[in-house]
């Protein structure tokens, strides 16, 4: 199988013409209807004629985020260890449902080593490789949910309304999972933040105690270390009493910014995310893990098997040992190799290396807060924590026409979103190579696009 060799060959030309290329750009009319409205093929291809239409019609359109000059969302370039692993758990391709092979048994160690170095207690079993964070999400609120109601046996039904709490800057994921497991949207309860958006921790007791002298039952509070917006890390440690005064679960979802506790620099901020009974995190993020790959840790590895455990007949495996099966701790049963990814990702950069990851991005985040704060025409909105930084652009209100004006010149990529509910530019550093020439070209490029647009 040369082709294998070619894919392998093609991956790598790939990845190091990232950084000459445009970071992004418009998929032209005649790919993208390519793209998306082939016919079904009544008679295959061979691997070398596949080889070549993805060399030409599919890794010229690339999402940008292998870029340096990459800022959007929350999208890291691919680790080269993930790369590598990607098609060696492909070819194994096991179901990490569970069992006895490699794939299941290193799955136990990935997660592991993502305890350790988020610093989170790890009891055996305690904890799950996901499709991401909000999957991960989905499974700590389920488990929650099961520990103070019959859900399983009862559904909902006859249940007093349960109540949770997130801030206001609380990501989306955790609305979503509460909907979808039947809680309501009206019960989930939004803190407001304070003046660095992070959670008002007064105004969450306020709430939890309205809604007990309401009848309510509040049962859990989701926090956040590095949200989406700002990056900002909630104050945990006073989250976390006020949750178990209250008998509440503690959440906190450190999708994107658990990582940022191996910098020594930040690390008083994150203090008490050791307290939490669920910790959601991804590699698919700071890590730089090759989507997907999200995970979530438990402080009880009973918790989430009460919740989810069933193993039909066909499924029973007398070898499995105590932990049983991944599968019982979650809703997938396949389950992929992603634990390979993770694996090579950490065995690669060390712990010393992934805090190094770390740093360079959050003082790449800090130049670039300090040029904002240079320029005239520039603001910062919001204090920099993490590696997340927010501004606005002054002569121009931003809308979200001039992100989408940056993205379709090319030389960088940023993404907007709306804090206090103001439009504001924000850029998330996460690439090893970004660099201070690479921000000034980000400043340019915003007042390049805002000339472009119609005032
Ligand atoms: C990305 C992100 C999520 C959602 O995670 P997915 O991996 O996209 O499912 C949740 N919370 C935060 C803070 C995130 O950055």
């Amino acid at each position: 199988m040369d082709e294998l060799l070619d894919a392998a060959r093609l991956a790598a030309a790939h990845l190091s013409a990232v950084p000459g290329g445009p970071v992004w750009r418009p998929v032209p009319g005649e790919a993208a209807a390519w793209l998306t409205g082939q016919p079904l093929p009544e008679r295959g291809a061979p691997l070398g004629d596949l080889l070549g239409v993805i060399r030409d019609r599919v890794l010229p359109y690339p999402m940008g985020n292998g870029h340096p000059r990459f800022f959007g969302w929350v999208n890291s370039p691919p680790s080269p260890a993930g790369v590598l692993a990607a098609p060696l758990a492909a070819a194994m391709n096991p179901s990490c449902a569970g069992g006895e092979h490699a794939g299941a048994l290193l799955e136990r160690t990935a997660v592991r080593w993502l305890a350790e170095l988020t610093g989170f207690p790890h009891p055996p079993g305690g904890g799950l490789l996901t499709s991401g964070a909000s999957m991960a999400t989905v499974i700590a609120l389920a488990t929650a949910r099961h520990r103070v109601t019959g859900v399983r046996e009862n559904g909902l039904y006859g249940e007093r309304p349960l109540t949770l709490y997130l801030s206001a800057e609380g990501h989306s994921c955790l609305r979503k999972a509460a909907e979808l497991l039947g809680l309501g949207g009206r019960y989930v309860r939004t803190v407001p933040v304070d003046a660095a958006f992070r959670m008002d921790v007064a105004a969450l007791r306020r709430h939890i105690e309205d809604d007990l002298r309401a009848g309510l039952r509040p049962f859990l509070v989701a926090a956040s270390a590095g949200t989406v917006g700002t990056g900002a890390v909630d104050p945990l440690t006073e989250i976390a009493s006020a949750a178990r005064e209250h008998g509440l679960w503690f959440h906190v979802d450190g999708a994107y910014g658990a990582l940022g506790v191996l910098d020594e620099d930040v690390r008083p901020v994150y203090r008490g995310m050791d307290l939490a009974d669920s910790l959601a995190l991804d590699p698919h993020k700071w890590l730089g893990v090759p989507v997907d790959c999200g995970c979530v840790l438990f402080r009880d590895p009973a918790g989430p098997r009460d919740a989810f455990s069933l193993v039909p007949p066909y499924l029973r495996d007398d070898g499995a040992g105590e932990l049983g099966w991944f599968s019982e701790y979650g809703p997938e049963q396949t389950r992929p190799f992603r634990a390979l990814r993770v694996w090579a990702t950490v065995a690669h950069l060390g712990r010393d290396g992934i805090t190094r990851l770390v740093r360079h991005t959050r003082e790449r985040a800090a130049d670039l807060a300090a040029m904002v704060e240079a320029s005239a025409d520039f603001a910062l909105a919001a204090p920099v924590v993490t590696s997340v930084v927010a501004f606005r652009y002054l002569p121009r209100p931003v809308d979200g026409a001039l992100p989408a004006a940056v993205q379709r010149r090319g030389r960088a990529f940023l993404t907007g979103t709306v804090l206090d509910g103001r439009e504001t530019l924000r850029a998330c550093v996460l690439h090893p190579d970004t660099t201070r020439d690479d921000l000034a070209v980000l400043l340019d490029e915003i007042r390049a696009a805002a000339r472009e647009l119609p005032t």
